[in-house]
């Protein structure tokens, strides 16, 4: 048996129930098969993939904390450190009711392919809660996330761990962790990243992971003689991510007709206003159905698939597997010209193929929305160096890193014969850069 099958079995056998870490595990697998198959050997020898699937440390906690009303409340807390070949590990917190370890474990296993990506020096985990900040008055989301710090900072530092946002974990709950962690330790160190500009937060990081989306689509378009310009854009999700991408979206020509929540999604031809969802979501933090009350124009639709709305580019920017073979069929049936990844791993595997085969631009998270984590590490070098730079030179360095992520997975993809796959090409990059340090390192 191959060497690549032999260890997808073992994780089939090993992990039964974590269903996506083992769609990650495949995703990745699969496409470096051109690379592994030309020296099985050595690969099977220095057990290189048993190594890549089972993470350094994977730490499981008990998180208390008082409610409002008095009782208490218990939580789930995790943190997996996967893999530190580059640099410490790095990557954010998800909370969410649904979180579990399957899914910390898949964006911990595909963070250390995306920070590889960024060349910069960040090796990668992921961690997060069952806990949901989702009506939690604000007093409830500090005490959770001072109870939740208690416990992680054991595990974490400056120069070992560096946890920053994901679902669920923005200024807000970054703000009452790097509190409570600097009353525990004394220490005012770069340990959290996506902190408030006051105190050591980066210019941009906010913008960061959607600006870096249009920045790589943009290139990626740009390789393959299309642009921006004129192009009708959907964007699923309405938070952080969504958000820039859309405002970046709009700065580079196009219009975005759609956007969503975990509720529904609104279409409003004429483009919609991101200043009012701004408002609806960041100030109110409200459902995107009241867009409508606001705008009459524009058509709400409850549950339903955004891929449905034709456009020129979808970007899924909300969370994983949103993107569905049925979705990937109707967006080819309306002549979608590109597909880009802002949140991890949204589309499954099935509609993923189905949109290369049919010749969609197809733009994997671990490449496009690397802009987040690549920003997280230049605030980590600010803090490092006691300095701030402006918002103009964090921008223009996130679009270098950006414009050379695509580059690198191109590269990877025209050398293995396969010119516009860049899901092969980002899949083989990152894992060359990990593969070549963990071999440098030792046993
Ligand atoms: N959660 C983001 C990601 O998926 C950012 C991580 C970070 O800034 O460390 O890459």
């Amino acid at each position: 048996m191959s060497y690549i099958n032999e260890v997808l079995e073992l994780v089939e056998k090993k992990y039964p129930a974590e269903l996506e870490f083992k769609q990650a595990v495949t995703e990745v697998f699969e496409s470096l098969r051109v690379v592994i198959e030309k020296d099985e050997a050595a690969y099977r020898r220095d057990a290189i993939l048993e190594r890549l699937v089972a993470p350094d440390r994977q730490i499981a906690f008990r998180v208390n904390w008082v409610d409002d009303a008095g009782n208490i409340q218990v939580n789930n807390g995790y943190r997996v450190q996967f893999n530190n070949a580059l640099g410490p590990y790095k990557g954010g917190l998800r909370f969410r009711d649904n979180v579990n370890l399957s899914i910390i474990k898949f964006l911990g296993f595909e963070q250390v392919f995306k920070n590889a990506l960024t060349g910069l020096p960040i090796g990668g985990g992921k961690g997060g809660s069952d806990f949901d900040p989702k009506g939690k008055s604000d007093r409830e989301i500090m005490a959770f996330c001072q109870a939740f710090v208690t416990e992680l900072s054991r595990y974490i530092g400056a120069d070992i761990d560096v946890p920053a946002g994901d679902i669920g974990v923005g200024a807000r709950e970054i703000g009452y962790m790097y509190g409570q962690y600097k009353r525990l330790t004394s220490e005012f160190t770069g340990v959290l990243t996506g902190k408030g500009i006051p105190y050591g937060g980066s210019l941009a990081r906010t913008e960061a992971t959607g600006y870096g989306l249009l920045y790589f689509t943009d290139a990626m378009l740009k390789a393959n003689g299309l642009s921006f310009e004129g192009k009708k854009v959907s964007i699923s999700g309405s938070g952080n991510v969504a958000i820039y991408a859309a405002q970046k979206a709009y700065e580079l020509g196009a219009t975005v007709i759609a956007m969503s929540d975990s509720a529904g999604y609104i279409v409003d031809e004429s483009g919609i206003d991101l200043e009012l969802i701004k408002e609806l979501k960041e100030v109110k933090r409200a459902r995107i159905s009241e867009y409508v009350t606001t705008k009459p124009g524009a058509k709400y639709v409850a549950g339903g698939s955004i891929w449905e709305v034709k456009v020129d580019v979808a970007l899924p920017c909300a969370t994983q597997n949103e993107l569905h073979l049925e979705d990937a069929k109707a967006l080819v049936a309306n002549g979608c010209l590109a597909v880009a990844e802002g949140a991890n791993m949204p589309t499954t595997m099935d509609a993923t193929h189905y949109l290369q085969e049919n010749g969609v631009l197809f733009a994997p998270g671990k490449a496009s929305n690397a802009g987040g984590v690549a920003t997280s590490q230049l605030e980590m070098a600010q803090n490092s160096a006691r300095l701030k730079w402006t918002f103009e030179e964090v921008d223009a360095k996130l679009k270098t890193i950006m414009e050379n992520i695509f580059k690198q997975a191109h590269e990877a993809a025209v050398k293995y014969d396969k010119p516009t796959d860049y899901v092969l090409g980002a899949n083989v990059a990152g894992f060359e850069k990990v593969v070549e340090v963990m071999r440098i390192h030792g046993v």
